[in-house]
């Protein structure tokens, strides 16, 4: 039997100056919160496969995702999602299975 899944890993936390909750219109509450998805086997991380963006008044504790966040936000959230990529960690189980190959091609040569 193969485990195999998708996680989410927390990346980066911004504040959104200049914006007002549209829930309890407090002012300048609100961050946004960008994470890393990525698929694994056996809980070792393969590659990342998503950027989903969380938006969050500090006040209230409202919470949207991208695709339900208020207009004034979403512009936001997609400039931090293009200004942040995916830690190397995501990365690990590629690197393992290409230094497998790697070892073996140079095994096999001698
Ligand atoms: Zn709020």
């Amino acid at each position: 039997m193969i485990i195999f899944g998708t996680k989410g890993a927390h990346v980066r936390t911004e504040p959104l100056p200049a914006v007002t909750c549209p829930t309890c219109t407090v002012p300048e509450t609100l961050q946004l919160s960008v994470f890393s998805r990525y698929a694994h086997v056996y809980w070792i991380p393969l590659f990342p496969i998503g950027k989903p963006a969380v938006a969050q008044c500090t006040h209230c504790l409202s919470a949207w995702e991208q695709q339900n966040m208020p207009l004034e936000v979403r512009g936001a959230a997609q400039e931090l999602k293009e200004g942040v990529s995916a830690p190397i960690w995501h990365w690990a189980g590629l690197a393992i299975i290409g230094l497998f190959v790697a070892w073996s091609a140079v095994v096999g040569a001698l």
